[in-house]
């Protein structure tokens, strides 16, 4: 079974699909640390992040990894930690943005997503990475409370300047952010990360039952 879990930044994604892929027993697939490993490598590598050629040729030669727990991994360096700097989540939307940067990304996600039941998070897993997936799921929550739980990941960086940050970057996604027809949406607002994964486990064993 594939579970798709897509949303902005700060919705609660990243939590709510690792807890719940560890509840299921599912496998759990972070697209976005894809794409912030590759820009990664890209600015490692001094590729202009507008070089699309190199940036195809870079995410097809070195794939992302993932470890135990959390560890994301790309031509040999762990880089679990660096993606998360503000600099990544700044440059991250730039290689996104290109479409033959995306297949590639997506060739693999639909590769690694068919090793068997998995809680895929990202952004266009519903609508065009898993279009088939059994369950898709909508997260949104009001955008005070998403540069709360934003600030609460990134020290030292003022709650104005975060949501600053965070409505350029809804801005510059939002053509790849897609909220797929048949999604169920799940406000996470007011709601506790054991709440939203109840939520979305009690929807995986309703649909497993209907199948
Ligand atoms: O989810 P996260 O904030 O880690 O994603 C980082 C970036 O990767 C997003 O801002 C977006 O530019 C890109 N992304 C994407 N499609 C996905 C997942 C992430 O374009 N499926």
């Amino acid at each position: 079974m594939i579970v798709a879990i897509d949303g902005p930044a700060g919705a609660g994604k990243s939590s709510v699909a690792r807890a719940l892929a560890v509840r299921l027993g599912f496998r759990y697939l972070d697209t976005g640390a894809m794409y912030r490993a590759l820009t990664w490598l890209a600015a490692r590598n001094g590729v202009d992040l507008g070089d699309v050629p190199a940036l195809v040729a870079l995410a097809r030669e070195y794939p992302v990894e993932f470890g135990e727990g959390s560890g994301v991994f790309i031509a040999g360096h762990d880089v679990t930690a660096e993606i998360r700097e503000p600099v990544i989540d700044s440059s991250v939307p730039i290689v996104a943005r290109h479409p033959a940067v995306r297949e590639v990304m997506r060739e693999r996600q639909r590769q690694l997503g068919a090793q068997g039941d998995s809680v895929i998070e990202g952004r266009d897993i519903g609508e065009i990475v898993a279009p088939d997936a059994e369950l898709k799921v909508w997260l949104y929550a009001d955008p005070a409370v998403r540069a709360a739980r934003r600030q609460a990941e990134r020290h030292g960086i003022e709650a104005a300047e975060l949501a600053d940050e965070m409505r350029r970057r809804d801005e510059r996604d939002a053509v790849n952010t897609h909220q797929a027809s048949d999604a169920v949406d799940v406000d996470t607002t007011d709601l506790t990360l054991e709440e939203v994964v109840d939520r979305i486990e009690s929807l995986v064993h309703e649909r497993a039952a209907r199948a």
